[in-house]
C-alpha cells in the first residue's frame, strides 16, 4: 500500500475537466475529501458485457483510495478490476426554485472519480478496507460487532479505486433570475433546503430484554448526515 499523500490540487485531465457550469467546479482535493467524508454511499458505474451498469453501493475511504465490497458473484465488482469505472458521490442540499422553470436547479456537492480498480488480495489490506467501509457508515461499529471470519472473507470481493483522478462540483445559493426580466413576475422564489437526519435506533425485537443500543449508535439519533 502506498501511504504518500495525494497532491492538494485535483488533476486536470480530459475526463475531469469541467466544461458546463464551470463556476461550480472545484479543483481542491480538500473539497473532494469533505464530500467523501460526508457520506457513505456512491454509485459505481461500469460497463459489464458491453452494457453500462450504475450500481448503488457503500464505500470506505482512506484518503488515497475508495474501497468497495460485495459478493464474489457480484457482476459489477467482478468486471471492475479490468475496466475503467466512474464512481459518483452526491449530496443534495436543496431545491433552487426560481421564477422560471428554466432556471430551477439543485444545491449540491458531488464528486466523480475515474480509474481502474484494484482487486485487494492481501489479507491485511482486505481487513483494513472492510474496516474502513464499516467505519464510514457506522463509526466505532468495527470494534463493537463481530468481525468477518475466514469463510465470510472468502465470499467477499474488495476493490480499491485510487482517488487520484477525480472532479468536484458544488452549487450553493439562491436562484439566478432575481435581477432578470422574470423578477417582475412577483412570484415566490428561493431555496427549499434538504437536510437528512438519523432517526432514533429501532431495537431488533428478537433481542433479549435489556440489550440497549451502544452509545456510538444511540448518540447518532437526531444528528445530521452529510
Ligand atoms: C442532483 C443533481 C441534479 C442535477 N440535475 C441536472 C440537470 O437536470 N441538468 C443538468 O444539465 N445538470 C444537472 N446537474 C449538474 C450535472 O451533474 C453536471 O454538472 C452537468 O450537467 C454536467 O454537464 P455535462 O454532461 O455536459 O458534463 P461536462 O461538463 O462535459 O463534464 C465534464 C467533467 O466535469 C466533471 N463533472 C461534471 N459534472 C460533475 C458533477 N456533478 N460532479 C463532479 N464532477 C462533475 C466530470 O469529471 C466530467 O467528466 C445536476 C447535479 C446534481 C448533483
Amino acid at each position: 500500500m502506498n501511504h504518500s499523500p495525494l497532491p492538494p490540487a485535483l488533476p486536470d485531465t480530459d475526463r475531469t475537466r469541467h466544461r458546463r457550469l464551470r463556476d461550480q467546479g472545484s479543483l481542491e482535493r480538500a473539497a473532494l475529501e469533505a464530500i467523501l467524508d460526508a457520506g457513505f454511499t456512491c454509485h459505481l458505474g461500469v460497463v459489464v458485457d458491453g452494457h453500462p451498469m450504475v450500481v448503488p453501493t457503500v464505500y470506505g475511504n482512506d484518503g488515497r483510495s475508495l474501497y468497495f465490497h460485495g459478493s464474489v458473484a457480484s457482476r459489477s465488482l467482478i468486471a471492475s478490476p479490468e475496466a475503467t469505472v466512474c464512481v459518483t458521490v452526491t449530496h443534495i442540499d436543496g431545491l433552487v426554485l426560481a421564477r422560471s422553470v428554466f432556471e430551477h436547479g439543485v444545491n449540491y456537492r458531488s464528486a466523480m472519480i475515474y480509474g481502474v480498480p484494484r482487486l485487494v488480495t492481501d489479507p491485511e489490506e482486505k481487513l483494513e478496507g472492510l474496516r474502513r467501509l464499516t467505519e464510514q457508515a457506522a463509526p466505532a461499529q468495527w470494534d463493537y460487532a463481530r468481525r468477518p471470519n475466514r469463510k465470510e472473507l472468502a465470499a467477499t470481493v474488495l476493490l480499491a479505486l485510487s482517488l487520484e483522478e477525480a472532479s468536484v462540483k458544488i452549487r450553493t445559493g439562491g436562484p439566478d433570475d432575481g435581477d432578470g426580466p422574470d423578477a417582475a413576475l412577483g412570484i415566490w422564489a428561493g431555496v427549499l433546503p434538504l437536510i437528512s437526519t438519523w432517526g432514533e435506533p429501532e431495537t431488533d425485537p428478537l433481542l433479549p430484554a435489556g440489550v440497549e443500543p451502544p452509545d456510538h449508535i444511540a448518540a447518532r439519533g437526531g444528528t445530521r448526515l452529510g
